[in-house]
């Protein structure tokens, strides 16, 4: 098929310096399967110009499972869920330099430590800041922390103990939310993403798609979070984990997950793309090319899934070409 060039036009806007407009970033995620690949190649010009063929890894550790108060419908970790997944309080010491070092084996560059619960308690936020300082000041790699909403003071608290990043995915659109949660809000959780910037702290949050949200959701959710200048964006594809409401959701296929990480990297050209939980169940064989539009992923195990194998990745990623990116 002759190459539609209007994406190549939005790419070279892109480029120039401009924005897309909200229309532009519909006819993305609408396109249809036959322009999917014209869109992932001009998305992967604009990764390129900023990334050049530079990875990411992130590394996620699961220090405390399960036992959430919240509704979210997606997890499997709330009180909702009926999902069998281990659950535990937060993990003693010794477990998390462990998974720490097994981190820096495997180069990566942000190693993120991440609890269940609404919020974390005065408690765990002390136990978690002494943790993060122990691990910076053994391991060369950046500490992403994600620890729910945090009440006033937290933010700086976790500025002090040497988080780089905090991660509190927005997750869906403001007009959807109230469909995947009921405990809390939209507008909480923005507020967390404010009081983590206000400290000084990297912003991560993203989203997740294909939970039953229309394709405006999605450009609305690239939109709250270009209003929010966040750093790092983590696209997650839904995963339907049995026993969780969403355990019978399926809406995407390769070539549509490929569409919304190709509206992301139009709607945040520079920023730190990610392609998170669900990538194996959803992009499939089209992995290597989710790649050559955001320039991240998530190496080894999720939260309560199990991801690829490890050196899986670091094949797709040396055949692609592209190369592993220290943090320092
Ligand atoms: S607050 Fe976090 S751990 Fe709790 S149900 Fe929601 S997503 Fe899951």
């Amino acid at each position: 098929m002759k190459d539609n060039p209007f994406w190549q036009v939005l790419a070279d806007k892109v480029l120039a310096g401009f924005s897309i407009s909200r229309s532009d970033a519909f006819q993305i995620v609408s396109a249809s399967d036959s322009e999917t690949l014209s869109i992932v190649e001009q998305a992967a010009r604009i990764r390129e110009h900023f990334w050049q063929n530079r990875v990411r890894l992130y590394m996620l550790l699961n220090a405390k499972s399960g036992l959430c108060p919240e509704d979210c419908g997606y997890c499997s970790q709330s009180r909702d869920s009926k999902a069998s997944i281990s659950k535990y309080p937060f993990l003693p010491e010794e477990i998390v330099f462990k998974a720490a070092e097994k981190a820096e084996k495997l180069q990566v560059h942000t190693f993120c430590l991440v609890a269940s619960g609404r919020s974390p308690t005065e408690k765990e936020l002390e136990n978690v800041g002494g943790i993060i300082k122990e691990i910076k000041s053994r391991q060369r790699f950046k500490v992403c922390a994600c620890l729910g909403l945090l009440k006033t003071g937290q933010a700086e608290f976790l500025k002090s103990s040497g988080v780089d990043t905090y991660n509190h995915n927005l997750n869906t659109s403001r007009r959807f939310y109230s469909q995947i949660c009921g405990t809390h809000t939209f507008e909480d959780r923005i507020r967390t993403v404010n009081q983590v910037k206000e400290a000084g702290i990297g912003t991560c949050s993203g989203g997740i798609v294909g939970m039953g949200e229309d394709l405006q959701d999605a450009v609305d959710l690239a939109y709250e979070l270009k209003d929010l200048r966040v750093d790092s964006i983590p696209v997650n594809f839904l995963h339907p984990i049995e026993g969780t409401p969403l355990s019978k959701t399926r809406e995407l296929s390769p070539l549509k997950a490929l569409r919304y990480l190709s509206l992301f990297r139009f709607v945040h050209p520079k920023a730190d793309l990610r392609i998170a939980g669900g990538r194996e169940l959803h992009l499939r064989s089209l992995q290597p090319l989710g790649l050559r539009v955001a320039n991240s992923i998530f190496i080894g195990d999720y939260l309560t899934t199990k991801g690829e194998l490890p050196e899986a990745d670091l094949q797709m990623i040396q055949d692609l070409g592209f190369v592993i990116e220290a943090a320092f």
